[in-house]
């Protein structure tokens, strides 16, 4: 399967105006429901103009909610059947990515994240139900940022991270990430607290594109344990807001700030590469010449992964845009392989226990 790439433009801010809006939705099929391609004019061309075709177009009145119903929850099951699952956020700065995933304080604006922990709770207690006191599901938390290429934990207080970083290490065919945190959260409450602690520990910097642009990518993962008397299956929800994608020769920085913002591009230009490599299906990915990309490993891990490619609608953002479009239209050509994660079995097979839900093995959507 390839990985699911849908875009969403975000609605109009306070100071922004109609007459700029310069990026639309259309639908390629009128019987089909929604939109599936986005249309941009060509920079140097008003009169012509460029589409886009993703698996999904969102438009600006999209809700939270919708989003979330639309994308993301459908991966749970997936998710409990083994399969690992992994979302993230791609754009310019300023055009929702943190809305996205994170949201809002509201319960309607509650992004994708908070939503996906709820609907894995609802799913803890029905595994555990179901098996009427057979099962056990545990679900723990990691939380890290990678900023300037270091890996830096978000349960650590900023002054106590060694400048260094944490290292990372192949295991097994996975990229881990060496003495991070591991944090049990089996409510959402607890989840909610120690994610909205973790984040106060986010390095933002104001820059002028956006007062409070962040400029890690940050990585969010909850490990699912599915423990019954036969057998133990491991799966991984990853969540990822990258750093901003934009040129940062528009934002005239400070000289500090440029070598952060070298350090965000050279990931985010070694992640175009590895999706550049892989769509033409070329031997060699290089994925190893940034964390960021060793630890996202597009198209080698297996799994579900959805891109959700967030845009701005206006003038501004226009030639930031049509970088985003180009990248993200290569990103739909990966192909990742639909493995679930091997249950681990304890004493010798028998056949109740090749019976349970982790083995039925459902259609995913195209
Ligand atoms: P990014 O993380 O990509 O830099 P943000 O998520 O911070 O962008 O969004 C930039 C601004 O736009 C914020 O003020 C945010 O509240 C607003 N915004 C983004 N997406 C939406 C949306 N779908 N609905 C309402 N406001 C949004
Ligand atoms: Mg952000």
């Amino acid at each position: 399967m390839s990985v699911r790439v849908v875009a969403r433009i975000r609605p109009l801010l306070k100071n922004e105006i109609d007459k700029d809006v310069i990026v639309t939705a259309a639908s390629n099929n009128e019987s089909t429901k929604g939109s599936q391609i986005v249309r941009i004019p060509n920079p140097k061309n008003d009169a012509e103009l460029y589409s886009f075709q993703f698996n999904s177009v969102y438009e600006q009145e999209t809700t939270q909610q919708e989003l979330f119903d639309n994308e993301v929850s459908p991966t749970v099951k997936h998710l409990f059947n083994g399969l690992d699952v992994t979302l993230f956020a791609y754009g310019v700065t300023g055009t929702g990515k943190t809305h996205t995933m994170r949201g809002g304080k509201t319960l309607a604006d509650r992004g994708v994240i908070p939503r996906l922990l709820s609907a894995i709770y609802r799913r803890c207690r029905k595994v555990e139900k179901d098996s009427q006191g057979d099962s056990k599901v545990e679900v723990a938390m990691s939380y890290y940022e990678i900023y300037n290429d270091r890996v830096y934990d978000l349960f650590e207080a900023p002054e106590k991270r060694t400048a260094a970083g944490l290292p990372i290490r192949d295991n097994g065919g996975k990229t881990v990430v060496v003495g991070l945190t591991e944090r049990p959260c089996m409510t959402l409450k607890e989840f909610e607290q120690l994610y909205d602690q973790a984040n106060v520990n986010r390095s933002t910097s104001a820059t002028k594109l956006n007062a409070h642009s962040s400029r890690s990518h940050a990585i969010l993962c909850v490990k699912i344990t599915q423990i019954s008397e036969e057998h133990t299956l491991v799966s991984t929800a990853s969540a990822i807001d990258l750093a901003g994608s934009e040129d940062n020769r528009r934002t005239d920085n400070n000289k500090e700030r440029l070598v952060e913002s070298s350090s965000i591009n050279k990931s985010l230009f070694v992640l175009a590469q590895c999706v550049e490599a892989i769509s033409k299906k070329q031997a060699r990915i290089p994925y190893r010449e940034s964390k960021m990309t060793r630890i996202l490993s597009l198209g080698q891990n297996d799994g579900i992964t959805v891109m959700i490619l967030n845009l701005a609608p206006v003038k501004s953002y226009h030639l930031d845009t049509l970088s985003s479009l180009n990248f993200a239209n290569r990103t739909k050509k990966i192909e990742v392989n639909e493995v679930e994660n091997e249950p681990i079995f304890r004493g010798p097979k028998t056949t109740s226990s090749l019976t349970g839900p982790t083995l039925n093995r459902q259609p995913l959507r195209a």
